[in-house]
């Protein structure tokens, strides 16, 4: 084992293909690849995870080159005390304090830098590099509960991949989550096909409310394979507009435009069945004729009938219904809650799916620190269906 001289850090590369696709490797401070880096990254060429491992692994191989500890050398228990460095709730001496001034990594991140650490050793075991570690790694467990109600994304699995090194433990419930069943009390709660669809959208699109007052009937692409071609589903785009006579703006700013007349950009929300039934109930039986404003969500009565509809009148709409569906005063973040936690029990806690079923920027326009999952991948379809209640 050689070891360099290292000045400075080593750093995560991006590389621009000639395809125009984008990879991730991580480099000396000098600017040469690491080798076994590399290897292992190459292995999710194409993929966001590529990019997201990238991230975790540079960390892990500063604090391995600050320990001065070689690949062949790494026991699990330097793992597990890694883990403990980097946030994990572990029962032993840490050592010198690592990656000061920043927060510890979360219960999400604790789980990805696991998924990362496992694959990449691994990776190196299947290279004939400290194999006794990869074996140690290459655990397998007996299913769950949880995982057999998982098990409807696929099949029945005899045994379950185990990670030592993930956090234990379940996922907590958001303490603002709405209890179970409360969609449906809340959509026989409210009076009207607007309502419902408020609900519905709220429950199955994890909207925020700002989000679905600012959406525009040009936002909508509910048929298969839309004209603007960045997703084959029934979808909508989240557009920032400032200038919403009814105030409301979409808190994202990705960047979007109209092309023939075609919405193309914004962020991209998988829209579900049930909403797309909500939808032509209320445009059928409520929505004004000539409403010249082209805004989906409108007041229904008063002075003002057929005018865009304010988020506050959602958010009272929504309280007021609460209390009579006994509930009390919900809120519209409480939807957004209950489905990122159903997006995550159905993924096997799969934090990247639970955050792009939530809205994803297209990729073309895409330029944030960690990547995105294939959202054409039948494992985020998957997901999403079972998020609402779909084959159930
Ligand atoms: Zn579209």
């Amino acid at each position: 084992m050689t070891r360099r001289v290292v000045v400075g850090d080593l750093r995560v590369q991006r590389l621009d293909r000639r395809n125009g696709l984008r990879s991730w490797t991580i480099v000396w401070p000098e600017g040469t690849v690491h080798e076994e880096a590399d290897r292992f990254l190459r292995v999710h060429d194409g993929s966001g995870t590529q990019k997201t491992y990238a991230y975790y692994l540079v960390d892990h191989l500063r604090w391995l080159d600050r320990e001065c500890l070689p690949f062949e050398g790494v026991r699990l228990r330097d793992l597990e005390r890694y883990m403990g460095v980097v946030g994990a709730d572990v029962r032993m001496p840490l050592g010198e304090p690592w990656r000061e001034g920043k927060r510890p990594y979360g219960r999400a991140a604790l789980s990805t830098a696991a998924a990362c650490l496992k694959g990449f050793y691994l990776h190196q075991s299947s290279l004939g590099v400290n194999t006794e570690l990869g074996e140690k790694l290459d655990r397998t467990r007996l299913p769950t509960r949880a995982d057999r109600r998982r098990a409807l994304l696929g099949h029945v699995k005899t045994e379950m991949p185990a990670n030592p090194l993930a956090p234990k433990g379940r996922y907590r419930r958001h303490p603002k989550m709405l209890p179970d069943g409360a969609r449906e009390s809340m959509t026989e709660a409210v009076n009207s096909a607007r309502d419902r669809l408020i609900v519905s959208w709220l429950a199955d699109g994890g909207l925020r409310i700002g989000e679905l007052c600012g959406l525009h009937l040009v936002d909508l692409h509910l048929r298969q394979d839309a004209a603007c071609g960045e997703c084959r589903h029934p979808h909508l785009h989240v557009c920032h507009r400032p200038g919403n006579p009814n105030g409301a703006e979409a808190k994202t700013k990705h960047p979007w435009k109209t092309e023939g007349g075609t919405v193309v950009g914004g962020l991209v929300k998988r829209v579900s069945p049930a909403m797309v039934h909500a939808y032509f109930e209320y445009m059928t039986s409520e929505y004004p004729r000539g409403a010249g404003h082209g805004m989906l969500l409108v007041q229904l009565r008063g002075p003002a009938a057929g005018q865009p509809l304010a988020p506050v009148g959602a958010r009272r709409m929504l309280a007021r219904a609460g209390n009579r569906a006994g509930l009390g005063a919900v809120k519209p973040h409480s939807f957004r809650h209950s489905f990122t936690s159903a997006v995550l029990d159905a993924s096997g806690g799969n934090l990247m799916i639970a955050r792009d079923a939530g809205g994803w920027a297209s990729a073309a326009m895409v330029d944030e620190v960690y990547g995105h999952v294939d959202v054409h991948a039948p494992a985020f379809d998957a997901a999403l269906r079972a998020a609402w209640g779909e084959g159930r």
